[in-house]
């Protein structure tokens, strides 16, 4: 959701990052079970104890929602794919897997353990709580809260809308049948935006009742119906450059400019009075410093433009994944997404072929949405 997060942790080799948003949560899970929660079920507990066990249990909270999203991660690792890290954030977690499933068993297999873990954390920490009763009242509580909430977990993931777990079981099964990527993910995707239409529609009769927990289920609603029509126009725009190679969909003119020159010269002299779009990036000395594309230019304010350098805005060599004249239009999708980079230099061995900015892929799109192909 930011653009900034925290970095906290790396378990088996998969960076852990909190994103700003989750710490307003946590908050708000402590205040809720140390105010509310505890005390109504255990009044005779002191303050001190209920907010204790508060913390204590919300970040027993915070660990359940990242097994979750560890095993989605370790079962993608052991089928091929390639994951980077997962970040926590506002209403659970997102594990970054570089690229979708190819087949529908995998996703099948990478969405189910999800749930399935929740609802094994589910027993282990029922099991605890009663094998604690006797001796601790506050951490059998909390054992049994934190039972009660993977159990919800585990049930509101196994919802059939996509992008929820439960939404990538049902997809994978209609693709699996129907053979047909394009049209499972838009019935997974459809029940994914009921479903968020009924979480809004509770929340709202909810508030009108005065229950102010209706909030939650209406910031759930909103998210899961933007999620479930992103997660289609995804499908297809994936669909759309698949079987499209590198080499016809890069830019093979572009001019060579310096790291210090000023956004509104390049604007000026480059791309208004030359026409061009796409800029290697070279010191004299130096040699190749990045790739600047007419994206990475636009998304800076333009009073910034006569000051704001080349070099600012960048998408420096290091940050740089080339990829070969043949590889796929949708791999270069994922590989600029999951890079949160605007573009890819097409390299034939040592050679620069061409560049890839997220545009060339736009305007490719467009061009086969006007033909109807
Ligand atoms: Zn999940």
């Amino acid at each position: 959701m930011f653009k900034h997060k925290w970095r906290v942790a790396k378990v088996f080799g998969i960076t852990i990052n909190i994103d700003p948003s989750w710490l307003v949560i946590f908050l708000l899970f402590t205040w809720s079970l140390a105010g509310y929660y505890f005390p109504q079920n255990y009044p005779g507990w002191t303050k001190a104890l209920a907010w204790g066990m508060g913390f204590l249990t919300s970040l027993l909270v915070f660990f359940s929602v990242l097994v979750h999203e560890l095993t989605h991660s370790l079962v993608a690792r052991k089928q091929g794919d390639e994951v980077s890290d997962i970040t926590l954030f506002l209403l659970g977690g997102v594990a970054q897997i570089r690229e979708e499933p190819d087949k529908p068993l995998k996703e099948f297999g990478m969405a189910i353990v999800g749930p399935l873990s929740s609802f094994v954390l589910a027993g282990i920490f029922f099991g605890l709580s009663v094998l604690l009763a006797q001796a601790s009242q506050p951490l059998s509580a909390s054992a049994l809260y934190l039972a009660i909430i993977n159990t919800g977990l585990g049930i509101f993931n196994l919802l059939p809308g996509f992008p929820m777990d439960g939404g990538r079981v049902l997809r994978s099964i209609v693709w699996k049948i129907s053979g047909d990527l394009k049209k499972a993910t838009r019935v997974a995707s459809l029940i994914g935006q009921a479903i968020a239409f009924l979480l809004l529609a509770a929340g709202f009769i909810q508030i009108l009742r005065g229950q102010f927990g209706g909030l939650w289920l209406i910031l759930i609603g909103l998210f899961l119906q933007s999620a479930a029509v992103r997660g289609y126009e995804q499908t297809v725009v994936r669909s759309m450059l698949q079987g499209v190679k590198a080499k016809d969909l890069m830019s093979t003119e572009f001019a060579t400019v310096p790291a210090g020159l000023t956004l509104q010269a390049l604007v000026d002299d480059f791309v208004l009075h030359r026409k061009e779009r796409v800029f290697i990036v070279m010191d004299q000395e130096s040699g190749l410093q990045g790739i600047v594309c007419l994206e990475d230019v636009k998304s800076t304010p333009k009073q910034n433009w006569p000051w704001a350098r080349v070099r600012d805005v960048m998408t420096p060599k290091d940050k740089l994944a080339a990829v070969t004249p043949d590889t796929d239009g949708s791999q270069i999708l994922s590989s600029l997404a999951s890079r949160d980079v605007n573009q890819v230099p097409v390299m034939d061995g040592d050679h620069l072929e061409g560049i890839i900015c997220r545009n060339d892929l736009l305007r490719y799109i467009q061009l086969k949405t006007e033909l109807k192909l």
